[in-house]
């Protein structure tokens, strides 16, 4: 007889929490640093340490039971015998590394850590994933918050800060920054109308339309000299406040900033955990990287979608589930399960991570029309690609997207395991090799479907780290 065991389950490491009191004042301590190397070398430099306010965090579950992210902030107490706080995150530097220009030049990115302020020195532990997506240490400091070097003072904000929606006290909520660029000063009625219609979209979105009442959402107002951003591959280039841009990493459609010390500055006129910029823009474009930044293209017709996805990325660490579009990443063969909560390598399907919710009768991985799909797929990426060579008009692309998604919405949903969690190849840049978790969702196309099962239970997941 043969007995097969069950998975088995880890505990969230809540438990061995530390009293918030006895270690943190109620403030927020932001740690600067420079993040600079290549493909192959990786260095950390600081740059300064700072007050960024009240702590907006929980004060119960301080340790990072998920762990998402390509890099894991640790703070220990000076012994490491007892970690104090952890937070999983992501970087501009993290997929900077893994692009072609990595390989022929040094890079320099600003970046943050931010945790609760202590009372006593601490060692903080800057941990990257290994080959085996394993957390290891790649830079370590101690901190004594009563050093000279540290600066305890809150800043005052010269900017106008205002709410979305309040629900409660910061500590008991996610608390999301809404930020716009490329808005002048008589733009800021628009920016306000547009920050409001970006709650709405997200609060529109289950899990997010449930859980509304969990969310504080701010937005704070800093007027440009001129309308819109930087879009270099239009040759449109412009200084807007918090020097958004297109064609980052030379790819047209993303949309970031890479200065991050303003925008850390700006930010701290708020509790925030979370952070987006809408463009006063109509190019579709935006980006979403796990608790940095999410951007989004205000005046796209397919704004509701973008914003949304995006916020997927920047909320949840939720991989892209499309394959198809052309991307900067180069990705090598995959070898190691991604840890992201949305895509699997599919290594190991008995222990496959969202297997609870796979119904006995789907088989894994799970059939579906691949190939007529792709072929389709690919023949509208050839038009986008043509309609950008001549400059179309923004309206043209917008058709064409409405046309495929009425395409796609009629084809994916139409399958006979269309509807039923299972394992999709094709997903996280692969057409191979890396599975998604739903025939459709709107991590992987524009449809009006939402977040699929295992998105949405990643989401409602994050969501109780900062409400529970
Ligand atoms: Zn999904």
């Amino acid at each position: 007889m043969f007995l097969r065991l069950l998975p088995l389950v880890l505990a969230p490491v809540t438990s061995y929490a530390v009293d918030f009191g006895d270690y943190f004042e109620n403030k927020t301590m932001r740690l600067d640093y420079f993040h600079t190397g290549t493909a192959t070398e990786e260095h950390f430099a600081l740059d300064r340490i700072v007050s960024d306010g009240p702590w907006p965090g929980s004060t119960t579950r301080l340790v990072d039971s998920l762990a998402f992210g390509k890099y894991l902030v640790q703070v220990w107490d000076t012994e490491k015998k007892t970690l104090l706080f952890s937070q999983g995150f992501a970087t501009i530097y993290g997929e900077w590394e893994t692009i072609g220009e990595a390989k022929q030049r040094w890079g320099a990115f600003h970046e943050s850590v931010r945790f609760p302020w202590p009372k006593q020195p601490v060692r903080v532990v800057l941990n990257k994933r290994n080959a085996e997506n394993k957390f290891a240490p790649v830079w370590e400091l101690t901190v004594d918050p009563s050093a000279r070097s540290v600066n305890p003072a809150d800043r005052k904000s010269p900017y106008n800060a205002w709410a979305v929606q309040e629900s409660g006290p910061a500590r008991n909520k996610v608390d999301l920054l809404i930020l716009g660029d490329g808005y002048t000063a008589a733009e800021m009625k628009k920016f306000h109308k547009d920050a409001k219609r970006a709650a709405d979209a997200l609060f529109a979105i289950e899990p997010f339309k449930s859980r509304r009442s969990d969310f504080n959402v701010w937005a704070v107002d800093t007027p440009a000299q001129e309308s819109g951003v930087s879009r270099p591959h239009e040759g449109i280039y412009k200084r807007s406040p918090l020097s958004t841009h297109y064609s980052a990493f030379d790819s047209q459609r993303y949309v970031l900033s890479y200065d991050n010390r303003t925008l850390r500055e700006v930010a701290s006129a708020v509790p925030y955990e979370y952070m987006v910029i809408l463009m006063n823009e109509q190019t579709y474009g935006g980006g979403g990287i796990f608790r940095w930044l999410a951007t989004a293209a205000a005046d796209n017709a397919f704004f509701d979608y973008l914003f949304v996805h995006e916020f997927g990325h920047h909320f949840a660490a939720l991989a892209d589930e499309y394959y198809t579009s052309s991307v900067a990443y180069e990705i090598p063969e995959i070898t190691v399960e991604p840890w992201e909560a949305n895509v699997t390598a599919l290594l190991d399907p008995e222990n496959l991570k969202w297997k609870d919710l796979v119904e006995p009768d789907t088989p894994l991985p799970t059939p579906w029309k691949k190939e007529a799909f792709d072929a389709a797929s690919r023949a509208t990426q050839k038009k986008r690609a043509e309609m950008r060579a001549r400059k179309a008009p923004e309206s043209e692309m917008e058709q064409l997207f409405r046309d495929q998604a009425e395409r796609e919405t009629a084809f994916l949903s139409s399958m006979k395991y269309s509807g039923k969690v299972g394992a999709f190849e094709g997903a996280g840049y692969m057409a191979k090799g890396l599975y998604r978790p739903y025939a459709d969702c709107m991590m992987y196309t524009r449809n009006d479907v939402g977040f699929c099962p295992v998105c949405a239970r990643a989401i409602e997941r994050v969501i109780d780290q900062y409400t529970k």
